[in-house]
């Protein structure tokens, strides 16, 4: 018999595809997904990339597929998506994403449009490609990874706070139009966490010093602080919640 909490949290029978799952935030996603009894489809650059998490994922017991993808290409995404409706993804996690620190003065336009394919046109165009076979199956949930810079504007990374704060419209453009057909839109913005795209914070010891200060619970976070909630919005237990930015950061936006 179903207990209430696991009807509630449950991800039985499930799938989810989770982009950028090779590392930090999307691994610990991907496994958290599994434990709460999803199979999982594992998007990366390369097979080799993929292996750890496919690994761990195996070890919990569910089952793994393999989405090979540079996310920073829309002709890569279009054929490595192109049967994506006969995998029937219950669950879609745009958490692919990376960052160039430069100011603004200095940016080269190169970067900057690697950054916005990468971050944010990407988030669309798996959205629209996993949205469209979500609509028909009329049910699915996704989760986008935006960030603290969807709100607020950071420092050296104009081009990734333009990426974030159109994550964070994105959600609640797709949340408007795909809460009648069954399908839910929602987004974490992470506060700081402890992952190769935050290195450079840590290793800066002013910097590092300054971040901690303004963070209520006084630690950075981790992974699994954020792989909790995505289970959560992933869950029955979110059914309605839709277009929601939700801030995962030890309390830094409260300050
Ligand atoms: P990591 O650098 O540890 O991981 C990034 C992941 O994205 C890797 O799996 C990487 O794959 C993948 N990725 C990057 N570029 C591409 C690409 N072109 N094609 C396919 N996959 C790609 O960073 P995080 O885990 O910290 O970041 C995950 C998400 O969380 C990002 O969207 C980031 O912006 C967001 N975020 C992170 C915060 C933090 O404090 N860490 C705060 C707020 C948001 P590969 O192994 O091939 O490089």
């Amino acid at each position: 018999m179903t207990s209430w909490l696991e009807s509630q949290f449950s991800l039985n029978g499930k799938k989810a595809l989770v982009t950028g799952s090779s590392k930090g935030i999307g691994a610990a996603i991907a496994q958290a997904l599994a434990h709460a009894g999803a199979d999982i489809v594992l998007v990366g650059r390369t097979k080799e990339s993929l292996e750890a998490t496919k690994s761990a994922i195996v070890n919990i017991g569910r089952k793994v597929e393999l989405v090979l993808c540079d996310v920073s290409s829309p002709d890569a995404i279009k054929e490595a998506f192109a049967g994506i409706a006969d995998l029937k993804v219950d669950i879609l996690i745009n958490n692919a994403g990376s960052i160039s620190r430069a100011p603004a003065a200095e940016t080269e336009m190169q970067d900057w449009n690697r950054i916005i394919d990468t971050n944010l046109n990407s988030v669309f165009q798996i959205s629209q490609a996993c949205g469209r076979a979500m609509i028909v199956q009329g049910s699915g949930t996704i989760v986008n990874i935006a960030s603290l810079l969807s709100f607020q504007g950071g420092i050296n990374v104009p081009a990734y706070t333009a990426s974030k704060h159109g994550v964070a419209g994105i959600t609640k453009a797709l949340a408007n139009e795909w809460g009648s057909r069954g399908v839910t839109v929602n987004a974490i913005a992470p506060g700081y966490i402890s992952t190769d795209n935050t290195a450079a914070l840590r290793a800066d010891v002013d910097r590092n010093a300054s971040i901690l200060a303004r963070i209520p619970i006084g630690r950075w976070g981790n992974p699994e602080d954020i792989a909790a909630v995505a289970v959560f919005l992933a869950s029955p237990a979110a059914r309605y919640i839709n277009g929601e930015v939700l801030t995962v950061d030890g309390g830094w936006m409260g300050r």
